[in-house]
């Protein structure tokens, strides 16, 4: 399988380059060439299994054997507290919440965060690249810390991550700034997710930095969702979940199921529409936002808009106004139409925003769903929920919950993605089941534990007692001057 660039500024390449480059160095992003049939699926097989048959026709300048020795690798039981690395749990009637926070970091980035480095050492290697490699990263919170732990004390690559000062959570902010590794930088810039994104895509795109490094012996890379690396094995466990619901009877083999998606930079939705495209049975995606409602208002009306108000929600993760994977949408669903996506983003850098017309809207709108939800009705969703199924859900995942509420009603079963545990997001996730919220997030876990009867999960636990080892703050403008000093240490 060879990689392409959404705006055709790029020869096709192997796998390992695309994942090793991280992005198109001359802007754009990564696609395959062509999306592959959906492998056989046994039933009982174990996730490792599902995962070697997906990835290795994405990978197919990786052996069979290279690609199981990342998803062994990646796939433990140490990493992964559950055996089967994600878990289904049932809402109600046809409503089926998949837990993809089994994880280190307790957010869903894990899943293809653990097996990224993975790739990326054998990306090295076949692609002659013996340099340093330096990971760029902008985070809105949980990409961050899963990057980092993915990472940690990796051979022959360094990590900075960049996220947004008081943007992220008390939780989010302390399980960084706690990370060990010598091979960890974590950086808090005075802006928001938005700029730390602009800004790392100008660092990628900044040919004087680029040279700075290589005197140095350092390369970059990308482990944000515009890395193919992170996003294919994204597209596992969608397959996983549909076969796992046969064969536990709720569906039968070939019925067509939705997927509802809390959504920010569109990467996780992206993999459902790539699991489709290769021949899952998905009726439909259902793409949820909170109130930054950019790809709800571009998929009713076709214009994507960014000129409006950012806001901090209480699903930090999904407060983003530009979301990358689209681009890859975008491109896919025209038929490779690298002319127009120029077009688009050439207008969206110019005026932010663009309007893809009729037959693009037509396209999307029978492929994609899209609604949002207000902050009441997330902690209204969060209580309702338990109280009716006796399930904690953290903020994010009720986004989804709630537009499904509100989408799904005609008995297609629809499988909602749960993107963090909810002792992530403890306060508000309390504050929805009706608690006082404790100005003290660790109170809040212990009184969150106590509500729900459920274990608090392993990456909030003993938090408190972990060193701060990070606690740098910067204008947005020293991002630059930042990435050199660190690129002075690792070589
Ligand atoms: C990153 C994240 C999202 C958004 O996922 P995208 O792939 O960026 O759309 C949603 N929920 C949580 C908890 C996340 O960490």
């Amino acid at each position: 399988m060879r990689y392409i660039s959404t705006r055709d500024n790029s020869s096709a390449l192997p796998s390992a380059r695309a994942i090793d480059l991280g992005m198109v160095p001359a802007g754009g992003l990564f696609v395959p060439e062509e999306i592959p049939a959906l492998p056989e699926v046994k039933p009982g097989e174990s996730y490792q299994e599902t995962a070697v048959k997906v990835l290795s026709p994405f990978l197919s300048d990786f052996s069979e054997d290279e690609v199981a020795s990342c998803v062994n690798n990646a796939y433990t039981g140490e990493s992964f507290d559950v055996p089967g690395v994600i878990e289904l749990a049932q809402i109600g009637s046809g409503k089926f919440v998949l837990e993809l926070w089994h994880g280190p970091t307790a957010a869903f980035k894990d899943v293809a965060l653990q097996i990224m480095p993975q790739f990326m050492k054998f990306a090295k290697v076949k692609s002659g690249n013996s340099s340093h490699t330096l990971i760029l990263v902008a985070t809105s919170g949980d990409t961050g810390k899963a990057a980092l732990e993915g990472f940690r004390d990796t051979q022959g690559i360094s990590i900075v991550v960049f996220y947004p000062h008081g943007g992220v959570s008390e939780i989010q902010k302390l399980q960084m700034a706690t990370t060990e590794g010598a091979n960890t930088h974590v950086v808090a810039v005075k802006g928001n997710f938005d700029d730390c994104q602009s800004g790392v895509k100008e660092l990628f795109g900044d040919e004087q930095l680029r040279k700075a490094a290589a005197e140095h012996n350092v390369v970059f890379s990308s482990a944000n969702s515009i890395n193919w690396g992170r996003l294919c094995p994204q597209i596992v466990y969608y397959v996983k979940s549909y076969f796992d619901l046969v064969e536990k009877g709720k569906i039968t083999s070939g019925e067509k199921i939705d997927f509802c998606v809390p959504t920010g930079n569109f990467g996780n939705i992206l993999a459902g529409y790539y699991a489709k495209e290769m021949g899952l049975p998905v009726r439909r995606l259902i793409c949820a936002s909170n109130k930054n409602k950019v790809l709800t208002d571009f998929f009713k009306t076709g214009v994507y808009d960014r000129n409006r108000s950012f806001h901090r929600t209480m699903s930090p993760s999904m407060d983003i106004l530009i979301s990358s994977n689209l681009e890859r949408f975008l491109f896919e669903i025209t038929g490779h139409d690298a002319r127009m996506v120029n077009r688009l983003y050439a207008e969206l850098s110019e005026t932010g925003k663009f309007d893809v017309g009729d037959w693009v809207r037509n396209r999307m709108a029978s492929l994609v769903e899209a609604d949002w939800v207000s902050e009441e009705e997330v902690l209204n969703t969060i209580g309702t929920t338990f109280k009716e199924f006796g399930y904690v859900l953290d903020t994010h995942t009720a986004v989804a919950v709630a537009a499904a509420n509100r989408l799904s009603d005609d008995g297609t079963p629809v499988v909602i993605a749960s993107t963090a545990s909810p002792y992530k997001f403890s306060g508000d996730v309390l504050a929805g089941l009706g608690g006082e919220k404790p100005l003290d997030e660790f109170e809040s876990i212990n009184m969150l534990r106590n509500r729900s009867n459920t274990p608090v999960h392993r990456a909030v636990d003993g938090l408190r007692q972990k060193a701060v080892r990070h606690d740098e703050v910067i204008q947005i403008e020293k991002m630059r001057e930042t990435v050199q000093g660190i690129i002075g240490t690792v070589s």
